[in-house]
C-alpha cells in the first residue's frame, strides 16, 4: 500500500518532531493528543523548528510553508481514520499505549500500518494488543527528531516483511538512517545509553561528584557533546526511569536497578526540561545545577 497520510499520536517532544519530519518529507500529517494544550504547543514548536531550519539554509521558506500546511491537529483518534500509517508517540507506559491501540484499531482502515515510538517496551506485546500484529512494528526516533539522523527499526515476532519494507521506505523518505534492532528491552541505543545515565545519577547520589563536575567530566573526559545529567533532563526523567524499569524487569539483572535519586526526582515531578526542573533548574536564562 502506498503511504501518503501519516497519523501521530502524542504531540509531546517526540510526537511533534515526528510530525515535523513527516510533513517535510511531503506526507500529510494528522497529529493527535488527549491534551489540547500539548497540540497547540506542538504545532508552535514545529513552526519554530522549521524556522530554525530556514535560518540555517537547510530548507527554504516555501518548504516551511508547505510543510506547515500539511499538518493538522485533533484531540480525537477518529481524525486518524484515513491514515495509511499511524505512529504512536504517547507517554512511555505500556497500559497507556495498549489502551490507545485498542481504541484506535476499530477506527483505522484494515490495511493501515501501525507503529510505536516506544523507547523500551516489547514490540511483540504492543503488536499483540492490536488487531494486526503483522502490520505493526517499532519505529524508534531520536530526540530532537528533526536533528538526529537515526531511527531504530524493530520487528515484533509477528511483523510481516512487507510491513518492514514499507516502513523502512518511509524512514528513508524522511532522510533518516535506519538501523535494525531485535525486540529486546530498550533495543540498541537505550540499552547502552540509559544504564550510563543511571550510573551518572548513582555517581551524584553517592556524592562522587556534583552535577556540574559529572557533566564536565564526561564532556571533557569522554568527549560527549552533552553531560549525562544534562542529557537525562533533555530526555525527560520519567522516560529515563521508565526505560530503566523495563531493563530491570525484562532482563532481571540487578545492574539495571534504577537509582533511588532518579525515582525521587520523578516522584517530585522534577522531570527535566519539560517541567522546568530536573538536575538543572531552567527558570533563569542559564540552566543552574540543583546539586
Ligand atoms: P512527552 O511527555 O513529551 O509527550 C507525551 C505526550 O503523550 C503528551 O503530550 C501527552 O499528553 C500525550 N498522551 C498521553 N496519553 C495519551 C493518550 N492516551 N492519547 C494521546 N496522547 C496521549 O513524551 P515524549 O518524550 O514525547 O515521549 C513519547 C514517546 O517517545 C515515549 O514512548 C518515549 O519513550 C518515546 N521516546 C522518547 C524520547 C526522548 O528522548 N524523550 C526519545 C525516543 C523515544
Amino acid at each position: 500500500m502506498n503511504i501518503e497520510r501519516i497519523g501521530v499520536i502524542g504531540a509531546g517532544q517526540m510526537g511533534h518532531g515526528i510530525a515535523h519530519v513527516a510533513a517535510l518529507a511531503g506526507y500529510d500529517v494528522v497529529m493527535t493528543d488527549i491534551n489540547r494544550e500539548a497540540l497547540d504547543k506542538g504545532l508552535k514548536l514545529i513552526d519554530r523548528n522549521l524556522g530554525r531550519q530556514v535560518g540555517r539554509d537547510l530548507i527554504s521558506e516555501a518548504d516551511k510553508t508547505a510543510a506547515l500546511g500539511r499538518v493538522s491537529i485533533d484531540t480525537r483518534l477518529e481524525a486518524l481514520s484515513d491514515c495509511d500509517l499511524v505512529i504512536e508517540a504517547a507517554t512511555e507506559d505500556e497500559a497507556v499505549k495498549k489502551n490507545i491501540f485498542q481504541k484506535l484499531c476499530p477506527l483505522v482502515k484494515p490495511e493501515a500500518f501501525l507503529a510505536s515510538n516506544t523507547s523500551s517496551l516489547s514490540i511483540t506485546r504492543l503488536g499483540a494488543a492490536t488487531d494486526r500484529p503483522g502490520q505493526f512494528m517499532g519505529l524508534h526516533f531520536m530526540n530532537p527528531v528533526p536533528v538526529m539522523q537515526l531511527v531504530e527499526l524493530i520487528r515484533g515476532i509477528a511483523t510481516d516483511e512487507a510491513t518492514f519494507t514499507a516502513l523502512k521506505t518511509v524512514v528513508d523518505r524522511m532522510g533518516k538512517q535506519a538501523v535494525s534492532a531485535e525486540d529486546f528491552p530498550a533495543f540498541i541505543v537505550n540499552r547502552i545509553l540509559l544504564p550510563m545515565i543511571n550510573e551518572a545519577v548513582y555517581t551524584l547520589y553517592e556524592g562522587v561528584g556534583s552535577v556540574s563536575a559529572i557533566d564536565t567530566a564526561m564532556k571533557l573526559g569522554a568527549n560527549h557533546p552533552m553531560g549525562p545529567l544534562e542529557l537525562a533532563d533533555f530526555i525527560g526523567l520519567d522516560t529515563c526511569l521508565a526505560v530503566m524499569q523495563v531493563l530491570h524487569d525484562g532482563l532481571a539483572d540487578t545492574k539495571y536497578r534504577p537509582c533511588p535519586l532518579l525515582v525521587k526526582y520523578v516522584e517530585a515531578g522534577w522531570l527535566g526540561r519539560k517541567t522546568g526542573r530536573g538536575f538543572y533548574d531552567y527558570s533563569g536564562d542559564v540552566p543552574t545545577p540543583t546539586r
